[in-house]
């Protein structure tokens, strides 16, 4: 049996990743600090003798006396929504060292455990891009100082100390450029578009458009990228490697509302508010290198994730 550290498991992306691991018959340690993960989200499996849930901060030097085979590095707040309590607008600080002191100290860990690690990082490390669709060579267009620097800068320290790890231990590192996600499990106010949209909808509320809608965004549903993180770390091929996991099947995000209202068959007015600081106006991922190393293969049509994603949030 297989024994998995998943940091940020209580998140959205986490979560899913405990769950399908465990179904694999893997053994879990799940940590998160919870300031934007939910012990909701962990609650399916807290009668399984397979995981376990520590409550703690990775920026903390974390001693485990387990054997672990992998370690995923998840523990990171992710929205760019300042008017979220989740965000990584409200928690600056902690994201910067969530992915700085947090990625050095699970780097040790997995070296400690000769264990293979793999990082999320995200596709903001291309920042607004200018050329689309991004693929990994692309060096990205990020602003070092701006709003969306604490992320920004935050993955892509966390991808070079991920690489100095490799470079110079030879630990068996792996990235994960993640794009757009969405599913079962976002938190309602996370601020993301997709649950923004949704929860906006299905109460008839204004539907909120940020700029004119025509940024575009790839959407990917999180079953499909689950597949592709769990084929990165077990993948013999992937020592060392870089790559997009995402689908690249682009909307703007006047198409998106639009899709969303017609789905939930909503009321809504749609309205048009400021666009936010360094919004990036496209983001389309080329998933080649994911094809070919991984044969990842994105395959939930958005009209069919959304809809899941739909039933969610009426029921929750
Ligand atoms: N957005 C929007 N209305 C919302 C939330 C987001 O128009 O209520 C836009 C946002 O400005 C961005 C896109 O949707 O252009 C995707 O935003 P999200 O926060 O989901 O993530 P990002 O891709 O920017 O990291």
């Amino acid at each position: 049996m297989q024994t998995f550290l998943i940091a940020g498991g209580a998140g959205f992306i986490g979560s899913h990743l405990c769950e399908k691991l465990l179904n694999d018959g893997s053994k879990i340690i799940c940590v998160d600090n919870l300031i934007t993960g939910s012990r909701n989200n962990i609650e399916a499996f807290k009668n399984n003798s397979n995981f376990i849930f520590i409550k703690y901060d990775i920026t903390q030097n974390l001693k485990l006396p387990d054997e672990i085979d992998g370690i995923f590095h998840l523990a990171s707040p992710a929205s760019p929504n300042k008017k979220s309590p989740r965000s990584y607008i409200t928690y600056p600080i902690e994201t910067l060292l969530a992915n700085s002191i947090g990625t050095y100290n699970l780097l040790n860990l997995a070296k400690e455990k000769r264990a293979r690690f793999v990082y999320a990082s995200s596709s903001e490390v291309y920042g607004n891009p200018s050329v689309s669709p991004q693929d990994e060579s692309y060096f990205g267009n990020v602003s070092p100082n701006g709003i969306r620097s604490v992320y920004d800068e935050g993955k892509r320290f966390g991808e070079a100390m991920t690489m100095a790890y490799f470079r110079k231990y030879d630990l068996d590192t792996r990235i994960m450029r993640i794009f757009n996600t969405y599913g079962d499990r976002m938190q309602k106010d996370d601020g993301r578009v997709v649950s923004n949209f949704i929860n906006q909808a299905i109460k008839d509320r204004p539907i909120t458009v940020y700029g004119n809608g025509s940024q575009t965004r790839s959407f990917c549903f999180i079953d499909d990228l689950i597949d592709g993180i769990t084929r990165l770390m077990i993948s013999d091929k992937a020592k060392g490697q870089f790559l997009n996991l995402g689908n690249p099947d682009e909307y703007t995000i006047i198409e998106m509302a639009n899709i969303i209202k017609n789905l939930t068959k909503s009321n809504s007015e749609i309205v048009f508010e400021q666009l936010p600081e360094d919004d990036p106006l496209k983001r389309k991922p080329d998933i080649g290198k994911a094809i070919k190393l991984l044969g990842f293969a994105p395959k939930v049509a958005l009209a069919e994730g959304l809809k899941k994603t739909i039933e969610y949030f009426k029921h929750n």
